[in-house]
């Protein structure tokens, strides 16, 4: 290929070259030689340049055209539609939602922002109604992508849970309860919820009623996994036993890791078994339940219905804001260091 200063020449021998009148011998003190004006070569760079940018950018829409599309991708930054693929009911209010998730075969920037915010501590999904255009966020309480590569489709499948529980007056977990297996529903995140930094505390204390032991469970595998210096303990409240959320999970668990975890079951409304002591997370339960604590390598965790936050460390505001801390903790002479509210 020869290249004159008005565009590109293809040839395949030099013939095209013979039929240029042969020019005078060229040597830099030829006075004989024609002079370029000046900025010759600065131009014809800049086009090589050019060409060569077009060359690639045209090269890698073709090879993105060729790339199977990915649906079902998380997205941090927009809503997606994801396909509902299981449903189950946990308790007489509540059920988990498993929407398939998608990567591609080969991990793209997307996926290392996905992994990155996931990786860094609880995360939860902004879950939209696109009807009304109304959202809220969940926390998805198991997430698992294969490593087998569907080579056909391009893609690794995995899924994600989310436990909801259903408020008669409540615009999006009505919503979700009204969907079937085969619906699609719009998410958005992952979300950083809490940054959690592995091997930093001694012990976390975990706190939750109902719905709110989402974040526990996902930080309990995390920290059982990946974590061997940490422990935890967890109070869980629930109204009744058959309210209890994913209690076969979090007994097994406890059975194995017996130096690691320990449970502590509240029900408001007996009959309660052996290992369930009747009550609320309330100033006596969350006392006791503390009474190890050392303010300089622990950390309590909160999270449930407004009345149990109220009672315990204080409403978590809409927002970033932790608000002040109140209830029982501060009454117990905990800084808001020493607690984070979901
Ligand atoms: C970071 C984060 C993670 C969350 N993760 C989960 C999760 O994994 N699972 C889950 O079920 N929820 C979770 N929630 C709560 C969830 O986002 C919604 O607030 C909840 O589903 C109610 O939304 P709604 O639109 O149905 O009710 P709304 O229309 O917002 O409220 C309707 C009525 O429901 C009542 N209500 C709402 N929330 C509560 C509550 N927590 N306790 C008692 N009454 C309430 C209120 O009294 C209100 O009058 C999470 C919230 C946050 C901020």
């Amino acid at each position: 290929m020869l290249y004159t200063p008005t565009g590109f020449k293809y040839s395949t021998s030099n013939s095209d070259a013979k039929t240029e009148p042969p020019t005078e011998p060229c040597t830099e003190t030829n006075s004989s030689k024609k002079e370029r004006p000046p900025g010759t070569y600065m131009i014809w760079a800049m086009e090589v340049i050019g060409a060569s940018a077009a060359f690639l950018y045209y090269l890698h829409l073709y090879t993105d055209l060729l790339k199977p599309k990915v649906k079902e991708r998380l997205n941090p930054d927009k809503y997606t539609p994801f396909t509902l693929v299981e449903r189950e009911q946990l308790t007489k209010d509540t059920d988990r939602f498993r929407f398939r998730i998608n990567r591609p075969r080969f991990d793209e920037e997307l996926e290392k922002t996905v992994d990155s915010i996931i990786t860094q501590g609880a995360w939860a999904l902004d879950v939209k109604d696109h009807l009304v255009q109304t959202y809220r966020t969940y926390t998805p309480v198991d997430y698992f992508v294969s490593s087998t590569v569907d080579d056909e489709r391009g893609l690794r499948e995995g899924y994600c849970d989310l436990v909801v529980k259903r408020y008669s007056n409540g615009s999006l977990s009505r919503f979700l309860h009204s969907t079937r297996v085969g619906d699609t529903v719009e998410i958005r995140g992952p979300i950083l919820t809490w940054p959690y930094e592995p091997n930093k505390y001694r012990r976390i204390y975990m706190i939750a009623g109902g719905t709110g032991i989402a974040p526990m469970i996902q930080l309990i595998d995390r920290i059982i996994d990946q974590d061997p210096k940490t422990q935890i303990s967890l109070l869980y409240g629930s109204q009744s036993e058959s309210d209890i959320i994913y209690r076969q999970q979090l007994d097994d668990l406890a059975r194995q890791q017996s130096d690691r975890l320990a449970l502590t079951y509240l029900v408001d409304q007996g009959p309660a078994s052996s290992d369930t002591q009747l009550g609320r997370p309330d100033a006596r339960s969350v006392s006791k339940f503390v009474e190890g604590f050392d303010k300089s390598q622990d950390v309590v965790l909160v999270c449930g219905p407004d009345p149990m936050m109220a009672a315990v460390s204080g409403v978590r505001p809409i927002g970033p804001s932790q608000g002040p801390l109140s209830g029982v903790l501060r009454d117990l002479g905990f800084s808001p260091n020493n607690v984070f509210k979901f």
